[in-house]
């Protein structure tokens, strides 16, 4: 948790806390609006340069940083950590490894991805002209982001806006600072130049003050928070890409494989103390295999084993990182056993130092509880038995969000069939999240989970460029047909040939 602003001189720090222990392990300072000005100052005048070096030097200290990172990744596990109070596999696969894949991705695709489109023009006036498509990097791009991936929701939207030639100001959580600090430290130690990625430290207004500067604001985080930065954005018409807040259901269907379902069930619902924005945050289930699938669930869970991480397999559920997190779960369990609802494992906090919540299973669970309708982001998995698949995507799809989504069903084309119903950015079938790591692939919110084009593939490297289409005529009439003076002969055959060709 974050604690109350000290004063050293005139420098304003804020306390990061270990959430698993309650200690106090480090200090970062809370930028003031000037000092972020400056720092974008500096990243606006390394901007051109870097631009310039191109694709491949580019491509070349982006591995070079992946170097850096695999040698240093004990020390960068041990500090998410300390601030996050994730497992070590968690810090390991979705952080570490996911980045180091992403490193050796954006360095070998942003070229190819960025490379000028050449045109093809089905318009007869543009008949022996060139047009090509480039891709300009918007400037400076301003990542702001969450606490609950501090690198992979950081690091990895600030490397496709590298790779395009943009600088970058990393705005880091207040809450889990200290990773994004340790990479930029190692990138400038193999070799990237001084104000090409740069580290904002502070608060929300911190945060605030990126977006009255940089060029482009790429922000993870709350559906609160963004709607706040798009109207600011839009205020300096800026461009900005959002991902959001996430309420994501699974459907599992009577011929499902129920062990599989069960198991990927109690994986992305409690995995990260399910504070995972893509995380299983409601289940329904068709009536004829309810009964099996909770059971499952609830065997499983109830074997979870809760605590400090230590060292690699030494707990499966870590911290509850961010404070106030752990009063929106108990209020949402709350709301639904006041509603009727029944917890069958876990519903409770637990005792000691350090934030944690036990994994837990609520059913009897309906759409007028919070726990079916707001994001609770922790280790709670709410089931709900539905009569057929019409119920079941009815009640998916009675949500705000539209970030992820899983069915479970052996009838695949049937599966599809309702994947294709289901409003979300992500559908997942017998499965979930992997997607995300087919990187060639958008991975974007619908509705209140996202706005913009989303991370990963063309898309998620183009969003911080600008377009620029250059037309280029070589040989060509020194008065072409349509150029003054208007003539009447002339554009009654111009009104005839548009007849001749729409009219019928
Ligand atoms: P948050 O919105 O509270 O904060 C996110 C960041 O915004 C922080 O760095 C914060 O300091 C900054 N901020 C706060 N106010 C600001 C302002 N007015 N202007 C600019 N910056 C400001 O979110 P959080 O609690 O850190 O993160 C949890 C949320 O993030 C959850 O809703 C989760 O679903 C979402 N999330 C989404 C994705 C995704 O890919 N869609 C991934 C991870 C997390």
């Amino acid at each position: 948790m974050t604690t109350p602003l000290q004063s050293h001189g005139t420098t304003a720090t804020i306390a990061i806390e270990n959430p698993a222990t309650g200690r106090v392990i480090g200090h970062i300072e809370d930028m003031t609006a000037d000092h972020v000005a400056e720092l974008v100052v500096r990243a606006r005048a390394a901007q051109p340069a870097w631009a310039e070096i191109g694709f491949d030097r580019r491509a070349e200290l982006v591995r070079k940083l992946r170097s850096w990172f695999v040698a240093n990744r004990a020390s960068l596990i041990d500090t998410i950590v300390a601030e996050n109070g994730k497992t070590r596999e968690d810090a390991l696969l979705a952080e570490l490894f996911y980045l180091a894949d992403s490193m050796g991705f954006w360095a070998k695709n942003a070229g190819k991805y960025l490379a000028e489109d050449k045109i093809r023009t089905h318009s007869p006036f543009v008949l022996g002209k060139k047009v090509v498509v480039r891709y300009r990097p918007h400037g400076v791009v301003g990542v702001i982001a969450p606490w609950n991936y501090p690198l992979t929701a950081s690091v990895g939207d600030a490397l496709p806006a590298l790779m395009a030639g943009n600088t970058v100001v990393l705005k880091p959580s207040e809450v889990a600072p200290l990773a994004v600090e340790q990479v930029v430290r190692g990138a400038i130690e193999v070799g990237f130049p001084i104000g090409v990625l740069q580290v904002a430290t502070g608060a929300g207004d911190t945060g605030a003050a990126l977006v009255d500067c940089a060029d482009m604001i790429q922000f993870t985080g709350s559906t609160r928070t963004g709607r706040r930065i798009a109207a600011r954005c839009g205020e300096r018409l800026i461009p900005s890409s959002l991902e959001l807040g996430g309420k994501d259901p699974m459907i599992v269907l009577a011929d499902a494989n129920v062990e599989r379902a069960a198991n990927v069930a109690v994986e992305w619902s409690i995995r990260n103390a399910g504070q995972i924005c893509m995380g299983i945050e409601r289940v329904y289930v068709e009536a004829p295999v309810y009964d099996e699938f909770v059971s499952k669930v609830t065997e499983k869970v109830s074997r979870l084993r809760i605590g400090a991480p230590g060292d690699f397999g030494s707990t499966d559920v870590g911290a509850i990182t961010f404070a106030p997190q752990l009063d929106i779960i108990e209020s949402h369990i709350g709301d639904a056993t006041a509603k009727g609802a029944r917890v069958l494992v876990g519903g409770k906090r637990e005792p000691g130092a350090g934030r944690f919540f036990q994994p837990t299973v609520l059913v009897d669970v309906n759409h007028t509880m919070k726990v079916m309708q707001e994001e609770t982001f922790g280790p709670i998995l709410p089931i709900m038995k539905v009569r057929d698949d019409e119920e079941a995507v009815r009640l998916a799809n009675d949500t705000p969000y539209g970030l992820g989504s899983t069915i479970f069903s052996r009838n695949i084309a049937q599966a599809h069939r309702l994947a294709r119903r289901m409003v979300a950015g992500n559908t997942w079938i017998n499965d979930a999240i992997m997607s995300f790591l087919a990187q060639e692939a958008p991975f974007a919110g619908a509705g209140q989970s996202g706005f913009g084009s989303g991370r990963h593939g063309k898309d998620g490297i183009r969003k911080y460029c600008d377009t620029q289409t250059i037309l280029t005529t070589r040989f060509a009439l020194t008065r072409e047909p349509t150029m003054f003076p208007n003539n009447a002969r002339r554009s009654r055959r111009f009104d005839r040939l548009m007849m001749m060709l729409w009219g019928r």
